[in-house]
This record gives C-alpha cells, sequence and structure tokens, in this order.
C-alpha cells in the first residue's frame, strides 16, 4: 500500500508543540512538561511514540525498564478519580504504548512495521489468506521471487505425495527420510536469509543517516524482497513439519 501522504502527516518528536490542556505550557511528550499531566496521544506513528529515528537496529531498543515506568504512569487506575477526559486519554495512550513496543521490540516485526510506514506491504502468506483467496475464486498474488519458487519446486512436489501416501495409509520411508533431509536444507536457508536481513538492517540505518533517497528505496526493496522469501521458508517449514508429523 503506497502512501504518500503518511510521511508528511506524521508529527515528529519536537514538532508535538500544542500546549497543555490544562496549564498552557508548551507539551513535550506523553505528559506536560511543567504540570505532569497526561496528554491526549496525537497520530503518530510508533517511532514518533517513543521519540526514536526510524532505524532497525540498537537506535530503537527501549529499556525494558523504560517501558514499565512509563506503562505505570498511563496505567489506567491512577486516572480513576481524574476527568473524563483524562481518563480515555490514559487508556488511549497505554494501548498505544504497548502496540508500539510489542511492534518495536521485535526485530522482524520492526521491519515489517517499517516497510509499511515506508509504503510497502509484505505478501500475505498465512493459510487463511490463502483460503480466503480459494474460495472467492481469486488467485492469490504471489511475489515471491521466482527463482526461490523453482528451488522449492521438487519438494512442493514430494510433499504433495507424501500427503496423499498418508491419507491412503501408505507409508514410503524414503520418501520420509528425503523430505526430512530437505526441511533441514530449508532451514539452513531460513537462516542465512536472517543474516542477510541483519546486514540490510545496518545499510538501512547508515542509510537513514547518511543516504539518498535512491539508497533507501532500494534497501527497503531488498528488506521487501528478504522478508518475503523468509516468511515462505518459514511456512513452508512449518507445513513440512505438520505432514511429516501427521
Ligand atoms: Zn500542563
Amino acid at each position: 500500500m503506497a502512501n504518500p501522504e503518511t510521511k508528511s502527516s506524521l508529527i515528529m518528536p519536537g514538532e508535538a508543540t500544542s500546549t497543555c490542556w490544562s496549564c498552557g505550557t508548551m507539551r513535550a511528550e506523553h505528559f506536560c512538561s511543567a504540570c505532569g499531566k497526561v496528554q491526549p496521544p496525537v497520530p503518530v506513528d510508533y517511532f514518533t511514540f517513543f521519540g526514536f529515528p526510524r532505524k532497525l537496529t540498537v537506535d530503537v531498543a527501549l529499556p525494558e525498564r523504560e517501558f514499565y515506568q512509563l506503562s505505570r504512569k498511563l496505567h489506567p487506575d491512577l486516572y480513576s478519580r481524574a476527568e473524563a477526559r483524562e481518563q480515555e486519554w490514559s487508556l488511549e495512550q497505554s494501548s498505544l504504548l504497548n502496540d508500539a513496543y510489542r511492534t518495536l521490540k521485535d526485530p522482524i516485526k520492526r521491519t515489517e512495521y517499517l516497510l509499511r510506514l515506508e509504503g510497502v506491504e509484505l505478501e500475505e502468506q498465512s493459510k487463511s489468506a490463502t483460503e480466503a483467496a480459494r474460495a472467492t475464486g481469486k488467485i492469490k498474488k504471489q511475489v515471491v521471487a521466482p527463482d526461490l519458487l523453482e528451488e522449492v519446486f521438487d519438494l512442493n512436489m514430494q510433499l504433495e505425495e507424501l500427503k496423499m501416501q498418508k491419507k491412503m495409509g501408505e507409508d514410503d520411508p524414503a520418501l520420509i527420510e528425503e523430505v526430512g533431509r530437505q526441511k533441514l536444507e530449508l532451514e539452513e536457508k531460513h537462516e542465512a536469509l536472517l543474516e542477510e536481513l541483519k546486514r540490510a538492517w545496518m545499510e538501512w540505518d547508515q542509510a537513514v543517516d547518511a543516504g539518498t533517497e535512491e539508497d533507501r528505496i532500494r534497501i527497503r526493496n531488498k528488506m521487501l524482497d528478504l522478508m518475503n522469501r523468509r516468511n515462505y521458508l518459514r511456512n513452508l517449514v512449518r507445513d513440512v513439519t505438520e505432514v511429516l508429523e501427521s
């Protein structure tokens, strides 16, 4: 989903310059810096919520301790005797905090989220998406790299064969062994992709600091490709495991 509006409509840290609703001082972040009152949430992305740059390595790791501190300060129970709107804001801020923290602390989720902010969407490869596409008669858009699909073509065929055999109650130890061997290979490939992805995170961060728009788009697209491959392999490993264990 490309959305050229997203970037310009975001409020960056330090730009959230409305005044405190209670005392009129320029507000800082989630609380007024002068009187400490909770502030209404502003529409920001998760990185901005914490005042982080839009990066993928160490800079965005919010220490757990800080998260819990903020979490306690925003806890709706503390506002049970406050004005109704303060109660509402603390609730909204708390849920924003939880979503933002959960998303950013996991490097894969963080990457997925950043890619979306940067205007690209991962391919939906869940079983439910496949089934939904089948049910509506639509063909699921396949954007996984053709070379990867070719690589796993034999395995996919063998997997179908194995499924069929299991259904018929047949037993083919040689096929089971072969599929098991390929599963190990898939897991290795999956690991290698993760390493490549880690390198791309560093490249991205460098590009944010000193790269051109072109650099960022190139790295963004590379990460999208790696993530799509990774998800595809992860799902395939899951399917293979399911069949082997059935
Ligand atoms: Zn204030």
